[in-house]
């Protein structure tokens, strides 16, 4: 008889994996791939932190158990989280107001959340921003959202469009959830400014909205307290909202997985229905989280030793990246580029959109080895000081008349 599997269709490839591929398969020596999302250092390798090892030498030694952690992870590990999310004076945090679960980096942070919501808000539509992280959607889809998006990124000015913005919020029904990027917006680096997170928070409370922030990159723009500018004004407001949070990117423990998922309710008495009911949603999932990560992180987090070497490591990340987008301009200048790209040191985290078309993006790679996501996001943290120069002259070279 036939097997089960006879009629499957092939699934559509993810892009960046695609990419990824032709990359390694590209025999060049000088090739550079700025397609991907993650943090490298100047050697092109991803760090390994001097706090994460010494964390890890200690759990090493100690040779703990592995017995089961519990549904929502452990409270050193929630309790730290919720320290750098809100500070650790937050009224919120005081008034039992704050409910964290450890989470499968900030993807599984997004699903559960998404599970739960649904749950909670069946009928509701998921506005994510236009362009936003490519996951989102699939992901606010899997859980059973219809998906919409809200007007964000100005191609005109590389900044936010935050007139279509407000006016996208403002005409949204009454109950949607509205996924935000905290900071480090991804694919664009594009973010709002202090004011204009207090406007969206009017506008959510206007028009009872439910803000869900992803925050993947704090600490990668200006500082752990800076980058948690939107947090902390949604903390202000009274409103209940939901945050995802990630360490892939500010520990550099992108395969660990260690997030968190982290929603603020109007009390104590709310806080424990909600966490049984997020309980319940990981339960049948996979039940716990992984120990190894979150317990490094807590460790880092709950040392003052660790953590003062942890923000200096994470301050380390920080401005290489800023060094690149400056480094990035000034060469591109030198290399005689008839393009102004000083919008590139502007942008903030990981990402430019550098206004770069597809035809564009294809002759770097044909012609020069650099591979790019065809949208025209580059990586900035895929740059160093050995390959920038070249990078430079093969963008100048594509974009002159
Ligand atoms: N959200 C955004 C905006 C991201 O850019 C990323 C990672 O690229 C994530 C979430 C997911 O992060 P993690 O690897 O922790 O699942």
């Amino acid at each position: 008889s036939a097997s089960i599997f006879a009629a499957v269709e092939m699934a559509p490839r993810d892009p960046i994996l695609g990419l990824n591929e032709a990359f390694n398969a590209d025999t060049r020596s000088e090739k550079v791939n700025l397609g991907v999302g993650v943090y490298y250092d100047d050697n092109g390798k991803i760090p390994l932190l001097g706090a994460v090892r010494a964390a890890e030498k200690a759990r090493l030694e100690a040779q703990p158990p592995r017995g089961y952690q519990p549904i929502e992870g452990p409270a050193a590990y929630n309790g730290a989280v919720q320290n750098l999310l809100f500070g650790k004076d937050s009224a919120l945090i005081a008034n039992a107001q704050v409910v964290t679960v450890e989470a499968l980096g900030g993807t599984g942070a997004l699903k559960v959340g998404a599970d739960y919501l649904k749950r909670l808000l069946p009928g509701a539509t998921v506005y994510i921003s236009d362009p936003s992280w490519e996951n989102h959607r699939a992901l606010f889809e899997s859980a059973g959202f219809p998906v919409d998006t809200y007007a964000y990124y100005d191609a005109a000015t590389r900044g936010v469009n935050f007139t279509g913005m407000k006016t996208s919020l403002e005409a949204a029904p009454a109950g949607s959830i509205i996924v935000l990027h905290a900071c480090c917006h991804n694919p664009t680096g594009a973010d709002l400014s202090d004011a204009q997170w207090n406007e969206v928070v009017d506008a959510c409370r206007a028009r009872g909205l439910v803000p869900f922030l992803d925050m993947a990159y704090q600490g990668f723009a200006d500082g752990i307290d800076a980058d948690a500018v939107a947090v902390r004004a949604f903390s202000a407001s009274g409103l209940q909202f939901f945050v995802s949070s990630s360490f892939s990117k500010s520990f550099s423990l992108y395969g660990e997985r260690v997030g968190a998922l982290t929603i603020v309710t109007a009390g104590k008495d709310e806080s424990a229905r909600v966490l049984s009911q997020v309980k319940r949603v990981i339960r049948t999932n996979y039940s716990n989280p992984p120990i190894h990560g979150g317990a490094v992180v807590a460790a880092v987090l709950n040392s003052a030793e660790l953590r003062q070497e942890w923000e200096t490591e994470l301050a380390g990340m920080r401005d290489r990246i800023r060094a690149m987008r400056t480094g990035l301009v000034d060469q591109l200048k030198a290399a005689g580029a008839t393009q102004d790209f000083s919008f590139v040191a502007k942008q903030r985290g990981m990402f430019s959109y550098t206004g770069l078309s597809a035809a564009q993006v294809e002759r770097l790679r044909a012609e020069f080895g650099i591979y790019a996501v065809s949208t025209g996001r580059i990586c900035l943290a895929a740059l160093n000081s050995k390959n920038i120069g070249y990078v430079a002259q093969a963008i100048a070279a594509v974009t002159k008349g």
